[in-house]
């Protein structure tokens, strides 16, 4: 047993925990959890404890059904709204096949064979996350209207508003569980807020998300609200984007920073932002994997509907935040078209995958998108050479089929998975007869 494994029997001890959930998420990012004693921790860390992989979204197939979660120590961490006495914690897993090799289909593992084909080339990634989300009163019944919780917006100050005590406490149990938080504040909608992480490796962030995702939840439980993460709830309101801050490291150095450039963006940044549009369209349907996440990008409310770059330029797809004089460790690139829904694990490996293309095929960087482009003509986004995103989800599944830098990222179960999945929820989608064209037609034709 290492070092971490022995902390974390240590740790269990002295808290007393008497469950520990060992987690980890299906190919679409939905949580997944089983809870162990901690007897049979020890055999957990050698051996993995078995489920039935084809009862989960993508990770195996009916014929290879046995898999293993094998818990990472390192994210050993007690869950604070389980109380302090005879307590739980949870580990995120790694999932193994039964011979004990890393499951081709778990995004964790996705997401970390991304990180060694950057770590080859020399790199370490960062990512920190702003998340949005809504927060509406519980619905008498499931199809009741959609309340939310104030009529405030963007940075308002609520008085005695729900939203802050709802910030404080979930902030409160992120920080407590080792997530740091760098802001927080009422977003554009009506109860739509946004809390920021703090930069971390992008598999701790991804981790963070999905822990995040579970506090928000919880703490609307307690509040007596519901929170949701879906991408466009209300239709005249804006959507509820997951804008990702990525940057570079070479050892200690941002590998995104050169002092005395235009921006302070090195070739390397340049060379990223360009790997980052030109493979955009062919993630999108990781990145932007409901159809309802098309109602956002195409909503208006901010979210980016056309791929270009600019300076904090908040039309473009990918935004280059400004920073403090003489604060190169902090250059970044923002990137603006995830949502809250999409799964960490995928979206922050293709981006990745998306930008180190870039740089190893040496692409060059287009000139910046410096006007709003949402109020230029088609003509004009054409001369500029301005392409559109996938308008829905069909159309961002056919060009995802046909893109080899997705193939080869998600490795061929999780691409072939997620094809077939999304494909079916097109279908389902498109064979609705929707309440707005009943109330537009049924009368009137
Ligand atoms: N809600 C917007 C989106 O969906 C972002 C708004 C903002 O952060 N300025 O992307
Ligand atoms: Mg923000
Ligand atoms: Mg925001
Ligand atoms: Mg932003």
């Amino acid at each position: 047993m290492d070092k971490q494994q022995e902390y974390v029997l240590r740790s269990i001890e002295e808290h007393d925990i008497r469950f520990i959930r060992l987690w980890f998420t299906d190919v679409l990012g939905f949580l997944k959890s089983v809870a162990i004693a901690p007897a049979e921790l020890e055999s957990a860390f050698a051996e993995g404890i078995g489920f039935d992989g084809s009862a989960i979204q993508g990770l195996s197939r009916v014929s290879e059904a046995d898999m293993l979660a094998r818990p990472d120590p390192s994210t050993f961490q007690i869950l604070p709204w389980r109380g302090d006495h005879r307590g739980t914690a949870r580990m995120f897993c790694d999932i193994l096949t039964p011979d004990g090799q890393p499951a081709a289909a778990d995004p964790r593992n996705v997401l970390k064979r991304a990180l060694a084909k950057a770590s080859d080339a020399g790199f370490s990634y960062y990512t920190h996350p702003e998340i949005e989300f809504y927060l509406f009163h519980e619905p008498a019944t499931p199809q009741g209207p959609l309340v939310p919780i104030d009529d405030a917006g963007y940075f308002d100050h609520v008085a005695r508003g729900t939203g802050h005590d709802f910030r404080r406490a979930a902030i409160g149990l992120l920080e407590s569980m080792g997530i740091s938080v760098e802001y927080s504040h009422h977003e554009g909608g009506p109860g739509q807020n946004e809390i920021d992480l703090r930069y971390a490796d992008a598999l701790s962030t991804a981790d963070n998300i999905m822990t995040f995702r579970t506090i928000v939840k919880e703490v609307a439980l307690t509040q007596g609200i519901m929170a949701s993460f879906m991408p466009k709830p209300l239709s005249g309101e804006p959507g509820s984007g997951m804008h990702t801050h990525l940057s570079l490291f070479e050892g200690d150095t941002n590998a995104f920073y050169e002092a005395g450039r235009e921006y302070e963006l090195s070739t390397t940044a340049r060379k990223f932002i360009a790997g980052l549009l030109r493979h955009s369209a062919e993630i999108t349907a990781v990145t932007n994997q409901f159809v309802n996440s098309y109602k956002r990008l195409w909503g208006g409310g901010e979210a980016p509907s056309y791929v270009c770059w600019g300076h904090n330029n908040r039309s473009a797809l990918i935004r280059v935040p400004m920073y403090k004089p003489g604060k190169g460790q902090s250059a970044r690139v923002e990137y603006r078209a995830l949502d809250s829904s999409a799964n960490p694990y995928l979206a922050y490996a293709l981006l990745l995958a998306a930008g180190l293309k870039g740089i190893q095929g040496d692409y060059e960087l287009p000139e910046e998108a410096e006007d709003n482009v949402w109020n230029l003509s088609d003509a004009e986004r054409r001369a500029l050479g301005i392409a559109p995103l996938p308008n829905n989800l069909q159309d961002a599944l056919e060009i995802m089929g046909s893109s080899e830098l997705v193939a080869e990222t998600l490795g061929e179960s999780v691409f072939e998975f997620f094809l077939r999945n999304k494909r079916r929820e097109w279908e389902e989608y498109q064979a609705q007869v929707t309440p707005y064209e009943i109330s537009k037609f049924l009368r009137a034709l």
